[in-house]
């Protein structure tokens, strides 16, 4: 026979340590949550300050009601103590006034293994209070530790290059909120030279520096600037990074080694390159030897268009300029195997050489 003494608390039927479930679950909540709490958040980005700093809102918020939403599971996330890893925390909203707002918090779960899931709710009323972020005061007073300057060798920068580069800061940004106040950008100025940026952090700045380098091969200048000194006297510099784009961009020419070339592909694993002559692909990095051998020849604007005029198994190929009629021969290998009379194909003329593209 199995005798059960019963709770000794309450008299009832025991289950766990000599204690009923209900007296169980009292002594071992699952969460606990204080009330009041305050809701303090910036007015103008509407982050909510939570111990060690201030977290943004990072999901685009639909509504007022869903931008409270969002800042009450950030407030709740730091507030509620979880005594089981696993309590996933709920809450609903039962009345909102001014700058009060009252809410239940609930989980479900087990106290304890032997004994059924029960939910526990608790009242909180959630004061409002507002101020301003770190990240926004600096901003709005044009603090910035790093300027960032974008242009390109000998040319513009593109549009489409301005408009990539614009994604990469703002994604590498976004990705910093929460992290570092100083991640933002407080300035962009686009002049006919390029694109300069004040941008907060130094280390977001370097960070944007190291990504927009390798992705297109750029050079890469640095320098301090003085512009002051604080209270202590010790001098205060600002960074500047010139990031330099190269003269070519996708599909331009360009020479390697003396070889003339198509530029492929431009990332982090390097240049990809067509060398027209030898009519193969070659990657190249900024380590290797060839690269301080590479030039620009020309923008892709520069190929024409030729048409097949005779081809004659062994014998030299006539093209003809689509544009200007002007007439050239090139070897019967140089031309790609499917091209037939009356078909166009691309190509630049170097040295008075029609060199086929791929
Ligand atoms: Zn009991
Ligand atoms: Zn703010």
């Amino acid at each position: 026979m199995n005798l059960t003494a019963p709770c000794y608390q309450c008299g009832e039927k025991a289950a766990v340590e000599g204690l009923c479930a209900a007296c169980y679950e009292k002594a071992h909540p699952l969460i606990e949550v204080k009330s009041p709490l305050t809701l303090h958040s910036c007015k103008r980005c509407d982050a909510v300050k939570v111990p060690g700093g201030w977290k943004p809102i990072t999901c685009e918020p639909l509504s007022p009601s869903n931008l409270l939403q969002q800042q009450v599971r950030i407030l709740l996330d730091h507030e509620v103590r979880r005594f089981f890893k696993e309590a996933d925390i709920e809450f609903t909203e039962e009345k909102k006034l001014d700058r009060v707002l009252h809410i239940a918090v609930s989980t479900s779960g087990q106290s304890h293994e032997s004994i059924p899931s029960h939910t526990e709710r608790y009242p909180v009323e959630v004061r409002m209070k507002y101020g301003t972020c770190d990240t926004c005061s600096m901003m709005s007073g044009g603090y910035h530790e790093a300027v960032l300057q974008i242009r390109a060798d000998g040319r513009q920068v593109s549009e489409s290059e301005e408009e990539e580069i614009m994604t990469i800061i703002t994604e590498m940004t976004v990705a910093d909120y929460g992290k570092d106040a100083k991640a933002y950008v407080s300035e962009t100025t686009r002049t006919k030279h390029g694109i300069d940026l004040k941008i907060g952090s130094e280390h977001l700045c370097r960070q944007v520096a190291d990504e927009l380098e390798s992705i297109y091969l750029a050079q890469r200048k640095e320098n301090y600037k003085l512009i002051g000194q604080d209270r202590g006297g010790k001098k205060k510099y600002r960074i500047t990074v010139l990031i330099r784009l190269q003269r070519f961009t996708l599909n331009d020419f360009v020479r390697v080694d003396g070889a003339p070339c198509q530029v492929q592909s431009m990332g982090k694993s390097g240049l990809g390159c067509y060398d027209l002559q030898a009519r193969q692909s070659f990657t190249i990095n900024m380590k290797s030897s060839k690269w301080r051998t590479l030039e620009f020849i020309s923008p892709e604007s520069t190929k024409r268009q030729f048409m097949v005029v005779t081809r004659v198994y062994g014998q030299p190929v006539q093209l003809m300029d689509s544009k200007t009629f002007e007439m050239f021969e090139i070897d019967d290998e140089s031309l790609f195997q499917d091209k037939i009379e009356g078909e166009t194909i691309f190509g630049i003329v170097l040295d008075d050489r029609v060199h086929p593209l791929p």
